[in-house]
């Protein structure tokens, strides 16, 4: 009959349902006499049940951890064995396997757990990435849906137009000694101030042909001026002078047009 300590092996394969044959039906007669043995099977199935559980969960409470090693330290390791039953004994060594399988198991499962917490890391990581990507999709989506759209109009947008530059049309009948101008976008002259026609001839110094103002549109008209007497204008210029009028231009010349 082994005692109470030679037992203390068996139970951690007891515990794995390893042991089998008469070894299990001799630990089975002892258990039910000692309840520090039937206590410790308990606890080593606890343990055992906890890391099959912790594979995918949380960290296991460290008294688990504890409880092992104490188990570890309680292994009757300095027990010679009888040579009487020298089969019986698969030797200390074997006998420690599960507790370190179990201890390193534990070990195994806390890191898996630290790399857990780093996957799950990376992973919210992802997930937000792969959220602000899709809302990028969804906005190319909706500028290509009105891209697409076949009632899609395109304007063009720029810096606003220039003043329109101003323009005049003067006609002229030698034959008939008159003139007519017609002119646009003027500027508004400031008071006291016309603009002055003028008559470049072939020859001599610019000869005036007539004062005129712009309405507020900047359009003008002068209508029948007399052409003075043999003169043949080589063209035509329009100043700003004096609403008096000039002899001569005082002026830059605003807008010219060559006559004939
Ligand atoms: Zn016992």
């Amino acid at each position: 009959m082994k005692t109470h300590e030679q037992f203390a092996d068996d139970l951690a394969l007891y515990a794995l349902e390893e042991l089998t044959g008469s070894e299990r039906l001799e630990l089975e007669q002892h258990l039910e006499t000692c309840a520090a043995c039937r206590r410790e099977v308990q606890e080593l199935r606890g343990d055992l049940g906890l890391l099959a559980l912790s594979g995918a969960g949380p960290r296991p409470p460290a008294r688990s951890k504890d409880r092992l090693l104490r188990a570890i330290a309680a292994e009757p390791r300095g027990i010679s064995v009888p040579a009487s039953v020298p089969e019986r004994r698969r030797g200390l060594s074997w006998g420690l396997i599960p507790a370190v399988v179990a201890l390193v198991l534990l070990v195994a499962v806390g890191t898996l757990w630290n790399q857990n917490q780093a996957l799950q890391h990376n992973l919210d990581g992802l997930a937000a990435l792969y959220r602000g990507t899709g809302e990028q999709l969804a906005q190319a989506e909706e500028q290509l849906r009105l891209l697409s759209a076949p009632d899609a109009v395109q304007v063009s947008l720029g810096p606003q137009a220039e003043p329109r530059k101003p323009h005049a049309t003067a006609i002229y009948s030698p034959s008939q000694k008159r003139l007519m101008l017609m002119a646009s976008n003027l500027a508004p002259v400031p008071a006291g101030k016309a603009y002055e026609l003028w008559i470049i001839p072939t020859e001599g110094a610019p000869i005036p042909a007539g004062m005129f103002h712009p309405d507020e549109h900047g359009n003008a008209v002068m209508m029948d001026h007399p052409l003075p007497e043999g003169v043949v204008a080589k063209a035509f210029a329009v100043t700003l002078e004096d609403a008096a009028g000039s002899d001569k231009p005082t002026s830059p010349i605003l807008i010219v047009g060559a006559g004939l």
